[in-house]
């Protein structure tokens, strides 16, 4: 079976993680510490803090910026789960606005409209837009946008470590960046995430969240506000540290091979029965995923391929269809772009253990189905 998704765990991090059990030292600690740094050092950004998930670094920049009930946080219709929850989790409404059928993002001229038009009680305190399957599209019109309107900027950047727009690395943008190391990611510690920023009172509210509100002090131990236990272990972090070494030389892989499947496929495309994403240069390619036209309903399509020895899924949720969250039916609230990306969206296999020859296998075991 050519899997989605296999994350490369190497002999070295097996040995150091054995070796910090042996140490007794799990919780954060040296190896956590030296993990953010050379998270700050690649990303280029003043603090990285590690925390226990993507959800949990979500939920303290959310936190640190002081948004609750009463507030409102502009989210984007085509993502996981996660990034709306975690916004209806601290009390605020998540409001949702479409995506663009060409990046997956959310759409920047939707997004005005609807701040233009804002008629919701809540008070509008924050955008977060996700940077969908790693690509860098508009994160610089997110932030001018923010600041027109005097709002914070949260980049829910789960899938787009390594991403960069114009030399700029993706993390850089908001007043927070907020990533996921879930095994899917293009980074992975098991579980595990990062919140980063260049503010330094962002940074240790956030610290302060993620610890219990705890802060060491000469005198020993200091409680300034109630908090959170979001903590990473060390020997997550080691795994880490192995993965960030490796990273440049996986994305590298990961766009050759996506590169391949948009040279592969075209056919397909001209044909008319599939879309092809739109991957351009510092895109993190943690997912490639395509556009069924309507030749085959993409349940058939999945099973075909899965008899074929190809693993395939939907390529994400769209907020919208799943009714829990705040819409109103005006013109900017419409969802056709994300209930189709939802509903016709493929995820083909693409992960840096991948060899060229499997992303041939996988294109024409897609183009006999769909033929
Ligand atoms: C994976 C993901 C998350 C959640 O990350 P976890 O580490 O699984 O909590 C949030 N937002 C997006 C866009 C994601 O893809």
């Amino acid at each position: 079976m050519i899997k989605l998704s296999q994350p490369s765990i190497s002999e070295e991090a097996i040995s150091r993680v054995v070796d910090i059990l042996r140490s007794g030292q799990l919780v954060h600690g040296q190896e956590c510490l030296d993990f953010e740094c050379e998270l700050a050092e690649f990303l280029g950004v003043k603090h990285a803090l590690v925390v226990s998930s993507g959800t949990a670094a979500l939920h303290v920049a959310l936190l640190a910026l002081d948004i609750g009930p009463g507030d409102a946080v502009i989210v984007p219709d085509f993502t996981f789960a996660a990034t709306a929850n975690i916004v209806e989790m601290t009390g605020a409404k998540a409001v949702i606005v479409d995506v663009d059928p060409s990046t997956y993002n959310m759409d920047s001229v939707k997004l005005e409209m609807l701040i233009e038009s804002w008629d919701y009680p809540e008070k509008l305190k924050a955008i977060m837009p996700v940077l969908e399957f790693g690509n860098p599209s508009d994160i610089g019109l997110y932030r001018e946008i923010a600041d027109r309107y005097n709002l914070a900027l949260i980049e829910d950047a789960a899938c787009a470590m390594g991403a960069f727009l114009d030399g700029q690395k993706i993390g850089t943008f908001g007043d927070f960046a907020c990533f996921s190391f879930h095994p899917r990611k293009t980074l992975t510690t098991g579980e595990g995430g990062l919140i980063v920023t260049n503010d330094d009172k962002n940074a240790l509210k956030a610290s302060l969240l993620r610890n219990h509100g705890m802060q060491r002090t000469e005198q020993g131990m200091s409680f300034k506000m109630p908090g959170l236990n979001y903590r990473l272990t060390n020997f997550q972090a080691a795994i880490g540290r192995d993965f960030l070494r490796r990273l440049p030389a996986f994305l590298e892989k990961r766009f050759t091979l996506a590169k391949q499947y948009d040279h592969d496929l075209l056919p397909l495309v001209e044909a008319g029965k599939i879309r092809l994403p739109n991957i351009e240069e510092g895109h993190s390619c943690q997912t490639y995923m395509i556009v069924l036209t309507h030749a085959k309903p993409r349940a058939e399509v999945i099973a075909a391929l899965r008899e074929r020895g190809v693993e395939s899924n939907l390529g994400a949720q769209s907020m919208s269809a799943l009714r829990l969250f705040q819409h109103s039916n005006n013109m900017v609230n419409m969802f056709t772009v994300g209930n189709e990306l939802f509903e016709q969206g493929l995820a083909l296999p693409l992960h840096e253990g991948m060899t060229e020859k499997e992303v041939g296998v996988v294109s024409e075991c897609l183009r006999l189905t769909l033929q």
